[in-house]
């Protein structure tokens, strides 16, 4: 890590989006096995995908993270102990854990590996910190749900590293320490098997009426009391760089190369606009704005700005704002037609402005006024999977991704 400068953390599902993220400048990724880890649903490594992403990562100056944070039971521990084993032959940087028995487990296998304390701990206190220091915690991920002043106190006292949240889902509960999922959906938070079940609809029924459901109406749209916003604490980066925190993390280990390139991108923006001193009103509008071209629900501050607890609740739209979708991404440049090569992902038609992200640069414009398939005939629209030709739109960066406006 370069003094002085804080490491931008990313997420990674799998080795394509490991390579996005590193691209779009993360400085280290954090990813899942394909056990112990609280995205247990798809994707995730293999061991020989982690020893790949981690050579990737290396070889670009960044930094692979493994999270080992489920909660574990005691059928568990002989088949961590030999995954541990196994993993002390790749060459990943750190071990993210929250059971202090698999935090002992990995000191006794592998002392010599950095330990990086889960935001499942909700570490909400410096003695709670130092608690974890003491034991040889090297990294802490303090809890979500502490306010910027508690976050001040904290870093001023922390012998160790110290890393924030600063995008992405936020629990309704005390990150991830929730039973609605595994009550409502038979799939435990804990194990990494959310199903979100706090982001549904929910009715009152009467227990002698089983079949009437009486909505009950907070907005237009339904109530969604548990419903979270959305984290965002790009506006009070450089407040959160002022308390020389270590690590600023970006959630988001079920998301698309998309998502985690545009926020990658954007968070990597406004480090290097605090860097420069041109952290300001406008540029922080423009960050927003790129932000804004994933889909997301509502943005918060979160607890560490809250100004009541209503801004956490009132999420008028239960669903994702998608004013962007996201067409494909680049394979490569044919030089006959002098246009990149895309892999489409949604359908998109001829006569659509583009809006394409590279990495370190700004996004740019350009209208398809032809779209060519392999062979060069012009088709009227590209659909998922098709590999298509943009003619005249020059050569772009690897790991270029394509979007559209959404009608
Ligand atoms: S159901 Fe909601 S609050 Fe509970 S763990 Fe899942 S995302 Fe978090």
């Amino acid at each position: 890590m370069i003094p002085g400068k804080i490491e931008l953390l990313a997420p990674a599902n799998n080795l394509k989006i490991l390579k996005y993220a590193v691209n779009y400048g993360a400085d280290a990724v954090y990813a899942g096995g394909k056990k112990f880890n609280l995205r247990s649903i798809h994707g995730n490594f293999t061991l020989d995908e982690l020893r790949e992403g981690a050579s990737y990562a290396h070889k670009k100056g960044a930094r692979l993270y493994l999270a080992l944070n489920s909660i574990l039971f005691e059928d568990d521990i002989r088949e961590i102990a030999a995954y541990i084993k196994k993993l002390k032959k790749i060459d990943i940087d750190a071990i993210i854990v929250s059971d202090p028995g698999v935090f002992a487990l990995v000191r006794k296998i592998w002392p010599a590996i950095g330990l990086h304390l889960s935001t499942q701990v909700n570490t909400t206190n410096s003695l709670a910190a130092s608690f974890w220091y003491d034991a040889g915690a090297k990294r802490i991920n303090i809890a979500r749900e502490i306010s910027f002043e508690d976050l001040k106190k904290i870093s001023a006292a922390a012998p160790g590293q110290i890393e924030v949240f600063v995008h992405g889902a936020l629990c309704i509960s005390y990150s991830g320490r929730c039973m609605l999922s595994k009550y409502m959906a038979g799939r435990d938070a804990n194990l990494g098997r959310c199903a979100h079940s706090c982001r549904w609809r929910y009715y009152l029924m009467e227990e002698e009426r089983p079949n009437l459901f009486y909505p009950i109406q907070q907005t237009r749209e339904g109530t969604f009391i548990y419903n979270s916003r959305d984290l965002c604490l790009l506006p009070k980066l450089s407040l959160i760089s002022d308390l020389g925190v270590d690590s600023i993390k970006i959630e988001g280990r079920m998301k698309t190369e998309n998502y985690v390139s545009v926020v990658t991108w954007a968070y990597r923006r406004a480090l290097d606009f605090i860097y420069e001193k041109k952290f300001n009103e406008q540029n922080i509008g423009y960050l927003l704005g790129e932000l804004d071209k994933c889909s997301h629900r509502n943005f918060t501050l979160g607890f560490m700005f809250l100004k009541g607890r209503q801004e956490l609740e009132d999420n008028e739209n239960v669903g994702y704002i998608k004013k962007y979708t996201f067409i494909g991404t680049y394979e490569g440049f044919n030089r006959n037609y002098n246009g990149p090569l895309i892999k489409v992902k949604n359908q998109f038609h001829k006569g659509v402005e583009i809006d394409i992200l590279q990495p370190k640069k700004d996004p740019v414009l350009f209208r398809a006024d032809k779209i060519l398939d392999g062979a060069g005939k012009e088709l009227a629209c590209a659909n998922p999977n098709d590999k298509v030709i943009l003619p005249g739109l020059g050569k772009l960066d690897d790991y270029s991704i394509f979007r559209v406006k959404s009608v």
